[in-house]
């Protein structure tokens, strides 16, 4: 084990916050630039890294997970929506998308299949629209 590894053993380390801590202090130290106040621009500029460093030797485990998780709580939702845009986007040249008048639930149907009934899974309800 060489020194670094040693000096690592029973810290946190790295997680989803931390590297976002990370890309945060190197975009605030980029921007502290442009701050005339030099201890503003230090603090604004390695606030982020202290956060980082604290967490990242943290020997708390259970604390550092708590964060991690609050933190993923909020962005999970947002990767979801995004990774829902995107395949929408993907698959648009091959599918028509409705949503259930009763139920508001998102159905995929096949392009170019003219006047259709569409059943919806969940709740069974069945309308008319156009593919
Ligand atoms: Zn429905």
């Amino acid at each position: 084990m060489n020194r670094f590894q040693k000096f690592m053993y029973n810290k946190y380390g790295m997680d989803e916050l931390n590297l976002v801590l990370l890309w945060i202090g190197i975009v605030m130290c980029i921007l502290s630039l442009f701050i005339d106040n030099a201890i503003i621009g230090l603090l604004v500029g390695y606030l982020p890294f202290g956060f980082l460093l604290f967490r990242m030797l943290s020997k708390n485990y259970a604390v550092r997970r708590k964060e991690n998780d609050k933190f993923l709580s909020y962005v999970y939702p947002i990767r979801k929506k995004f990774r829902k845009l995107k395949n929408r986007f993907k698959n648009s040249k091959n599918y028509k998308y409705f949503k259930c008048p009763n139920c508001k639930q998102e159905l995929r149907v096949p392009k170019g299949k003219g006047n259709i009934e569409i059943t919806c899974p969940r709740c069974k309800v069945h309308f008319d629209a156009k593919s």
